[in-house]
């Protein structure tokens, strides 16, 4: 099998080199994205034939092409007949899963392959068009690398992270290192001070919190400025949490068990502004659409952004049995109906509701998982441009990144180009043309800099 393997090592190899540097160069001169049409985040209207002015990392000019002065020296970016928009900020990512279908596979291989997996993820993300997000549960490897990340020493998106999350329950075929365990409010609560003095950005509660932890928690996180997400379903776990102080709900509204919630519970996330991430295409918008179309696991857009031995594998998580019949997916056909109530009840309510997609949980790359999620908000009732706003604006504010998530003068230039009008038709956001992050142009007409990066390598190589 050696010979077989040969071709694997080079491949790695290439990877592992075009992640070295960026394209800070692209900051000497000016950007100008210029003539599509451009959503500024807000859900007012779209400005035709319109242009945008980046200079350095930030945005300095955005309006009608024909008010707009461009520096004659930008580097112009032509964007006629595609849609300018902020990049997506998803508030709800894992960079150490990457859409494996089989969790009992994935995590003994991830230990020991931490930055190879978070750099995939990361690359595919920014890809994908989302310039920021929040890991919400990784080892404490996930600090280094995120600061490596905001860096722009490596390809992807703005990064916080809440390293291992904190609950009562220990999964046993998750990584130690993924969580801190307690078995009292006071523990949680010295578990929490211990991440905060780490230098997470936020705190992620999993399964089994109960209120008087979730207080305990707010007691240190709150005074120091960090936002608690909590992974809720239940009815009676959503007040948990609500009557404890946590921030962010996280996951209610995908399903799990409960087929709707109260309209007093309801009524009370939305008139208090709790913001609330529904992460419902995980699962329940995948996997319907992976046994309609088995095709999509061997989309080259999704397989070739992944480094061969980790393709190899995700690809034979799905195709070694019938991955509906594992566990994982046993109540998803209900899970399915339940998020077809609930879904809507915070839509129809006009709950503060940020993008989060759970990104990188099994059949959910992410290649793609940013825009299943904004289309499902579409299908279960928001309108084109309050998902879009949802996506970019809204999920900034709810992440605390306020710098992101506009186009406006003034912002960090965090844009992407997407081919077509999503007003239109949603779904052509999963067709993201060019990225820029940060001020630095990581994605063109559909090439990832990385990769275009490695094609130059190749043909001027020594062979
Ligand atoms: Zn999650």
């Amino acid at each position: 099998m050696i010979s077989a393997r040969r071709p694997l090592v080079a491949l790695t190899a290439l990877f592992a080199l075009t992640t070295a540097p960026v394209q800070a160069q692209d900051r000497e001169r000016p950007i100008a994205l210029v003539g599509g049409q451009l959503l500024d985040g807000y859900e007012g209207n779209p400005i035709h034939h319109a242009a945008v002015v980046i200079e350095g990392n930030r945005i300095v000019a955005v309006g009608p092409a024909s008010e707009i002065e461009i520096p004659a020296n930008a580097r112009i970016i032509n964007t006629a007949g595609k849609t300018m928009m902020p990049g997506m900020v998803d508030a709800h990512v894992h960079i150490m899963i990457l859409g494996h279908g089989d969790y009992n596979d994935w995590f003994p291989w991830f230990e020991g392959h931490d930055d190879l997996v978070y750099e995939t993820s990361a690359k595919q993300l920014l890809a994908a068009g989302v310039t920021a997000g929040v890991d919400l549960s990784a080892p404490m490897s996930s600090l280094a690398f995120r600061d490596r990340v905001n860096a722009n020493e490596v390809p992807g998106p703005r990064l916080l992270v809440s390293g291992p999350w904190v609950t009562r329950y220990a999964w046993d075929f998750l990584p130690d290192e993924l969580r801190v365990l307690h078995t009292t409010p006071e523990e949680a609560r010295d578990r929490a001070q211990s991440l905060i003095d780490a230098g997470v950005d936020v705190i992620k509660t999993w399964i089994g919190t109960t209120e008087e932890d979730f207080r305990a928690i707010k007691s240190v996180a709150g005074p120091a400025g960090v936002k608690i997400h909590c992974h809720v379903y239940e009815e009676e776990v959503v007040w948990a949490a609500i009557r404890g102080g946590c921030d962010v709900l996280q996951h209610a509204g995908s399903g799990g068990s409960v087929p709707a919630y109260s309209q007093e519970l309801v009524d009370h996330i939305a008139m208090n502004g709790i913001p609330v991430v529904q992460t419902i295409s995980h699962r329940i918008w995948v996997y319907p659409a992976t046994l309609a179309f088995p095709e999509r696991l061997w989309d080259p857009d999704i397989l070739n952004s992944f480094p061969p031995e980790i393709r190899e594998q995700v690809l034979n998580s799905y195709t070694k049995d019938d991955f509906w019949r594992r566990p994982y997916f046993r109540s998803t056909p209900r899970q399915i109906r339940n998020s077809e109530k609930a879904a809507r009840q915070f839509i129809d309510a006009d709950a503060l509701m940020a993008m989060g997609t759970d990104t990188g949980s099994p059949l959910n790359f992410h290649a793609e998982s940013a825009w299943r999620e904004v289309s499902a908000l579409v299908d279960m009732g928001m309108t084109e441009i309050e998902a879009i706003s949802a996506a970019t604006k809204v999920s900034a504010e709810v992440l605390g990144l306020r710098e992101t998530g506009t186009i406006e003068p003034g912002k960090l230039a965090d844009i992407i180009v997407v081919d077509g009008n999503p007003l239109f038709d949603i779904n052509v956001l999963g067709y993201v043309t060019d990225v820029i992050k940060d001020g630095i142009i990581y994605k063109r007409d559909g090439v990832p800099a990385w990769e275009s990066a490695a094609r130059a390598a190749t043909s001027t190589g020594s062979h």
